[in-house]
């Protein structure tokens, strides 16, 4: 080990911890009004969970909604929210998510720049179509616009940073940090140790833990070590671990989400993802392929959803191309590798999966009447007006989930500061996104997590300078 003085600066007024949507969005909030700021990030490029995502973000009460004719308000995505939460959010962070989601949303557009597609989604969970895609589809359109704005506000961003552990005074205020500012992935990298102090605040935006193995273990058991997950491999809780070691409270840390419209034919969220999430959950049917019945309202949120396939093990999701045409989505791409098959027709279908035909037929044809009565009687999915039968040919995809989002995290009040075990700020302290622990509870509903990081992130971005 070797201490480098030289390669980062010793000060700052604003130190952020991680290159995703929360700790950007925080930084340029935080440079906006007036802030001196550089954020720290240990991989060599920018991004985390944030650029591999989807990028979709809710919010409510939109020009797009009202140019479509659908009604929808804070209160009622407050309510969504809520409802999923089970108890185990905070309702005052919950609120003010929902209340400044259309207006960050908006920001997004003008500030950073971003453009979306126009089409609106629905994910379960949620009462109405609030969900929209960045364009290109990818949270890395976020993150390049993102990055473009640091570099036009000439805010630093230094990679290969690791951060090891906080440094506090002897009010227990957290003045700075001990880092590796050489970090690889590699465990016999040279390190090179440094601390670096910031007079305002830290603002902590390290991202979850679903593909932590060793800290999923700790704090949920039950996940098999083998159970994939859609994070990048390198997703791991040493911040949070180390807020944890300066007595930062904690809440839900046994919740992890799990991603319920994934493939274990393939690595990550991947290709198939968009199939599942998008198509199948709105236009299709998920079948146990034992029975050929469908076992859920494929609308049940993501919480409902996993347990029951997981449950289930033997899932498939089926949509047809008329519902792949109306989704907008391109697959071409997953059926060449092979990921989602195409089905000329419903013995191909129940051939491919060894479902018992006449069983599948039975299942479509009542599936068809359904969506003509317009009513679920079995499992109560809302029929919207864009779902249509199902009709050969069919496209299918087997369906696993796999751990995909941190419920659990730090405890922050309102205003993103770090509150301590004994429910006190913990002075110099501030967390946003991924990272905490009070804003979905029991499930975080489809889109949400976006909302929540840009919301955040921007209020981090202006309390760390009250201090
Ligand atoms: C495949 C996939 C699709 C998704 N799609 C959506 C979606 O469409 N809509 C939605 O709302 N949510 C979605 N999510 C969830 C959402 O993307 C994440 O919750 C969100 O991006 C987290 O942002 P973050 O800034 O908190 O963390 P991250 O983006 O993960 O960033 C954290 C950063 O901190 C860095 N870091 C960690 N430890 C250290 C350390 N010790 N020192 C320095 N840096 C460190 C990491 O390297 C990382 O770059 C998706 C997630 C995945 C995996």
């Amino acid at each position: 080990m070797t201490i480098n003085q030289n390669r980062i600066p010793y000060r700052s007024e604003v130190i952020v911890i991680g290159s995703g949507f929360a700790g950007l969005t925080a930084a340029i909030e935080c440079k906006i009004q007036g802030g001196q700021v550089i954020v720290l990030e240990k991989m060599k490029a920018i991004g985390g969970n944030s650029i591999i995502s989807d990028g979709g973000i809710a919010a409510p009460n939109t020009p797009e909604q009202e140019l479509i004719g659908i009604k929808d308000s804070a209160k009622l995505m407050f309510e969504d929210m809520m409802k999923s939460a089970e108890g185990l959010s905070d309702p005052e962070i919950t609120r003010i998510i929902c209340e400044k989601a259309s207006e960050t949303y908006q920001w997004s557009k003008d500030v950073l720049g971003i453009k979306y597609m126009s089409r609106i989604d629905i994910f379960g969970g949620h009462q109405v179509p609030r969900c929209y895609t960045p364009d290109p589809f990818s949270g890395s359109t976020i993150i390049l616009k993102t990055r473009e704005k640091c570099e036009a506000l000439g805010i630093k961003i230094l990679c290969g940073v690791s951060v090891l552990s906080f440094i506090q005074d002897e009010n227990k205020r957290v003045i700075g940090l001990n880092v590796d500012s050489n970090y690889s992935l590699d465990p016999d990298h040279k390190k090179e140790l440094q601390q670096i102090y910031a007079s305002k605040g830290i603002i902590v935006a390290s991202g979850g833990y679903a593909a932590d193995v060793a800290f999923r273990k700790q704090v949920h058991s039950d996940i098999d070590d083998e159970i994939q997950t859609t994070n990048k491999r390198f997703t791991s809780a040493e911040v949070l671990q180390a807020c944890m070691d300066i007595n930062a409270k904690t809440a839900n840390l046994d919740l992890i989400q799990w991603m319920p419209w994934t493939t274990n034919d393939e690595i990550g969220y991947g290709r198939g993802g968009l199939f599942g999430d998008y198509i199948v959950s709105s236009y299709g049917i998920l079948i146990d392929s034992k029975t050929g019945q469908r076992f859920i309202n494929e609308q049940a949120n993501r919480k409902e959803l996993a347990e029951m396939i997981l449950q289930v093990k033997d899932v498939v999701g089926i949509a047809d191309e008329r519902s792949v045409l109306a989704s907008g989505w391109d697959l071409n791409s997953a059926l060449q590798k092979g990921i989602i098959k195409k089905h000329e027709s419903i013995s191909d279908l129940a051939d491919m999966y060894k479902i018992p035909e006449d069983q599948l037929i039975e299942t479509l044809d009542h599936y068809n009447q359904m969506v003509i009565s317009k009513k679920d009687e079995q499992f109560n999915k809302p029929i919207e007006d864009w779902m249509s039968s199902l009709n050969a040919p069919f496209y299918s995809m087997r369906i696993n989930p796999k751990t995909h989002y941190s419920l659990g995290g730090v405890v922050t009040n309102v205003d993103t500061q770090v509150l301590d075990q004994q429910g006190q700020i913990l002075q110099g302290l501030y967390a946003v996104g991924e990272v905490t622990g009070l804003t979905h509870g029991a499930n975080r509903l489809g889109s949400c997590s976006v909302t929540e990081c840009l919301v955040m992130g921007r209020i981090a971005g202006q309390k760390v300078l009250e201090s």
